[in-house]
């Protein structure tokens, strides 16, 4: 079998050009706040952020005629436009060969426990409508001459889920859900970055009123920073993960998220603790994600010392070469670093060595033209000599060839594609990569319309704390439209966002522009730059997937520490053009400390090692081996089942951070719908459970 894919196909799927977006519509309105003349929008409801989640309510919301916009820090920026793999995953229903099982698929979906339970149904009975309603827009998944979508398996999936459009589907997902917005005439305020929530009334009462953005569009002499006022009686928060928390990262630069933007106005934050750290080309140079057929052809990987010397370190780690080469092979669908998989010499031993090598000065490469060099002892990598699952894998692919590139360009030829966009030949040249920070897991505490803990403010995408401990690879972008449709079925049902509020905000927005000009000092010694560096350093080198109570709660009050210094000094910058950054930093060394908040209050309550975190610990009862023998320095606690049925979730208040827990919401699998009993809660819109919007 020889695919022989023509080049404007895979130019096609590898270059994903973006619509050209629709001219602006000025402000209606100028407010004199704190001295300066901002210029004021009004609409039902604002979405924050244009990656596929935050387009997808604005689409669905549209739909519905509400009155919605979409504010952005740039239209295409984000994960959704920018990220990807070798086959970007959409995990949804398996809807070939024999259908799926919505129970069995939800209890995939939240098998690494701490999700509610009723989320993991909602996304897994959500994603068959999802896609299909993605493919009406021109999505082009792949499908079998009958019109099954074809399917692989991904991380955390044992059947068989995901799906893919090829390295871009969720850029490609933006591409169609933007062409549809601009159809549907959604205004559009390109690079414009939201940077405090606005709200009004006190106590239960309190509920969404606006948001303040900075808009370079808006900047003027009276006006030096840009700043606007978002006038709206519903807030959508669609803005992505908080990419920018780590300094080893895959993320595309100048992914900020909104958990600081959420925290400073009360919002409640949820599963912090869980990330996902996996292999890929760091952002420094062309940020992607080295899993599925990247190692499934099973490259040689390597490190340089600082002499250019070479060295085979993960020969020191396996057995054999079999043992090896079918654990760089598993990496392909067993993506994201597990401790578990550190024992037995599983797959994640590959990530802890990658990260030693690292740590000890050494650059990681893969080169595609070398089969993996034999471990000491043992006979050279043959493919007829590797495990049994990788063995048929391989046979199944018809990936009998000799090289790995030769097997890279049989099985994905996109995936060199890909790279050779961004000037790097992997045909040529060997790739140097590492391990990073990829996905937040948690975010904002939403309930099953994606209502946050304000009245009026939704979280949908990577900034709602949907996921639990782990996800299925592909369930993060199936979330996202899941959520998307269901926030906007919600606020189409409240009636809230049918026109563009006539509130007078002036108090409320007086007050915070008055916090934002008291953050931003020329003179302060404190710079964006100098709290980036601080706060990525912290976050990778003490609470990255390898961690340990000390050096937590070191990180914890070091964050702390930064947070007071930025309190009583703000930032400093040199241009007005530099404001939002600034602020930026401000919220990320918030969500820093929001993180570090979780991580020390679960691993002092016993917490143990979980998803892509190893809580190393000499009295762990888990121990990873090498061929040498024990890795005393990797001891590690194991989990504790009884934090699957909870979740850690973190608010600021006047005292500062607050850590609690909360029991996740279970789903009873037993219960049936019944069509003339339950019809009435829909006819009436009972089921949106508005008393409490
Ligand atoms: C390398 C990599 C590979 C991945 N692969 C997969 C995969 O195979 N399958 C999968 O399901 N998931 C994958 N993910 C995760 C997935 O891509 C993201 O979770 C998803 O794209 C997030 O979509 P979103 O719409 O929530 O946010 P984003 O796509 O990040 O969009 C955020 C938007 O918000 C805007 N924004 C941010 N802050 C502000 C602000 N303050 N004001 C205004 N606008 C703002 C940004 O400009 C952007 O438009 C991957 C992630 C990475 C990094």
């Amino acid at each position: 079998m020889t695919i022989d894919v023509p080049q404007n196909i895979l130019d096609a799927l590898t270059d994903v050009d973006m619509p050209r977006l629709p001219p602006e519509i000025a402000a209606g309105e100028t407010m004199r706040l704190a001295g300066i003349d901002v210029p004021v929008y009004r609409a039902g409801c604002v979405v924050v952020g244009s990656g596929a989640a935050g387009l997808r309510a604005a689409v669905e919301m549209k739909r519905r005629s509400d009155d919605v916009i979409i504010l952005s820090q740039s239209a295409w920026g984000g994960t959704s436009a920018c990220s990807g793999s070798d086959k970007q995953t959409l995990h949804t229903a398996n809807t070939a060969d024999q259908g799926d099982n919505f129970k069995a698929m939800a209890r995939a979906i939240r098998a690494g426990g701490a999700m509610d339970e009723d989320t993991a149904y909602v996304e897994a009975v959500g994603s068959a409508r999802m896609m299909a309603t993605l493919q009406f827009l021109g999505l082009p998944l792949p499908q079998d001459p009958l019109g099954g979508t074809l399917r692989y398996q991904t991380d955390h999936d044992e059947v068989g889920r995901a799906t893919s459009c090829g390295p871009r589907t969720s850029r490609l997902m933006v591409k169609v859900l933007a062409e549809e917005a601009i159809r549907l005439d959604v205004p559009f305020y390109n690079h414009t970055t939201a940077v405090s929530i606005l709200t009004r009334r006190e106590g239960d009462a309190r509920q969404i009123s606006g948001v303040l953005a900075i808009r370079a569009a808006d900047r003027s002499e009276t006006n030096p920073f840009g700043i606007a006022l978002f006038v709206c009686g519903v807030l959508v928060l669609a803005a992505g993960g908080p990419g920018e928390l780590y300094r080893d990262s895959v993320y595309p630069n100048g992914c900020f998220g909104s958990l600081g933007l959420a925290l400073s106005a009360g919002i409640e934050l949820v599963n912090l603790t869980e990330s996902q750290f996996g292999i890929g080309t760091r952002r420094e140079g062309f940020p992607w994600n080295l899993s599925g057929t990247y190692v499934q052809s099973i490259p040689h990987i390597y490190s340089l010392d600082s002499d250019g010397n070479e060295h085979h370190f993960l020969a020191q780690y396996y057995r054999s070469t079999q043992e090896m080469a079918s654990n760089i092979f598993r990496k392909g669908y067993q993506w994201p670093f597990h401790s578990t998989r550190m024992l037995e010499f599983g797959s994640s031993l590959v990530d802890l060595a990658i990260y030693r090598e690292t740590a000890a000065g050494r650059r990681v490469f893969m080169d595609f033209n070398r089969n993996p060099l034999p471990v000491p002892g043992d006979e050279d990598f043959d493919l007829q000599r590797l495990d049994d699952d990788v063995r048929h894998y391989l046979g199944k692919a018809g990936a009998g060839q000799e090289l790995p590139i030769q097997r890279l360009r049989h099985m994905n030829p996109l995936a060199i594609e890909l790279y050779r966009r961004y000037k790097i030949d992997v045909a040529e040249e060997p790739l140097e990569f590492a391990v990073n920070n990829q996905h937040m897991n948690g975010g904002i505490l939403v309930d099953v319309w994606g209502r946050s803990s304000l009245a009026g403010c939704y979280a949908i995408g990577e900034a709602a704390g949907t996921h639990g401990v782990t996800r299925p690879g592909g369930a993060a972008l199936n979330a996202g439209q899941v959520f998307g449709t269901r926030a906007a079925e919600h606020i189409g049902a409240s009636g809230k966002a049918k026109a563009a509020p006539e509130t007078d905000v002036s108090d409320g927005a007086e007050a915070c522009v008055l916090r934002l000009l008291d953050t931003l000092k020329t003179d302060s010694p404190l710079t964006a730059k100098a709290i980036r560096s601080d706060v990525q350093a912290r976050m990778s080198d003490r609470a990255g997937m390898i961690c340990d109570a000390d050096s937590v709660a070191e990180a914890l009050s070091d964050a702390k520490a930064l947070n007071a210094e930025i309190r009583e000094r703000g930032i400093g910058y040199d241009r007005p053009a530099e404001a939002a950054r600034a602020l930026q930093w401000q919220q990320m060394a918030l969500a820093s400390e929001a993180v570090l908040t979780a991580l020390d209050a679960f691993i002092s309550n016993g917490g143990g090692s979980r998803g892509a975190r190893a809580i190393c610990d000499r009295e762990g009862e888990c121990l990873p081996f090498d061929r040498s023998g024990p890795l005393d320095d990797y001891r590690f606690r194991r989990e504790d089942d009884i934090h699957r049925a909870e979740q850690i979730v973190v608010r600021l208040d006047a005292d500062g951070m607050m850590a609690s827990t909360r029991l996740i919401r279970r789903f009873d699998e037993n219960a049936k719908s019944f069509f003339e009993r339950d019809w009435p809660a829909w006819l009436t819109g009972h089921i949106y459970d508005l008393g409490s919007v």
